[in-house]
């Protein structure tokens, strides 16, 4: 049972590492390129010229806040599609909810209405 915690990845959850923003691959520390699938790992700051992980959006150094690349404009567009498919749904639920409760008050107005009919027959 113990072997199969071992050899699972090559590096060490609990040690820096540098997460792949292509293929979520931990790289070890200061690799230049993903070992799985050589996408660059990191980008020199414009400002001060330190070499930042792509997986932090600001300079370590000097904190400035990089562009955003083709990632961040990508996962923008999809939290807007999230949001948009939120709030349909959440249109749908209050479509369905007014004509649920609209049939339950005309079967309710209905079952009133019998009431006094036959009564007043
Ligand atoms: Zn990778
Ligand atoms: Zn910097």
């Amino acid at each position: 049972m113990s072997e199969r915690r071992h050899g699972q990845s090559e590096v060490d959850h609990n040690q820096p590492g540098v997460l792949c923003i292509k293929c979520n691959h931990l790289n070890v520390l200061d690799t230049p390129t993903c070992k799985r699938c050589g996408a660059d790992l990191y980008r020199t700051c414009p400002r001060c010229g330190h070499s930042n992980p792509l997986v932090f959006a600001n300079c370590r150094k000097c904190h400035k806040r990089f562009p955003r690349g083709i990632l961040g404009h990508r996962s923008r567009r999809l939290r807007k599609t999230q949001s948009f498919l939120k709030r349909a749904l959440v249109t749908a639920g209050q479509v369905v909810l007014v004509l649920v409760s609209l049939v339950v008050l005309a079967g309710l107005a209905y079952m009133v209405f019998d009431y006094f009919k036959s009564r007043a027959e």
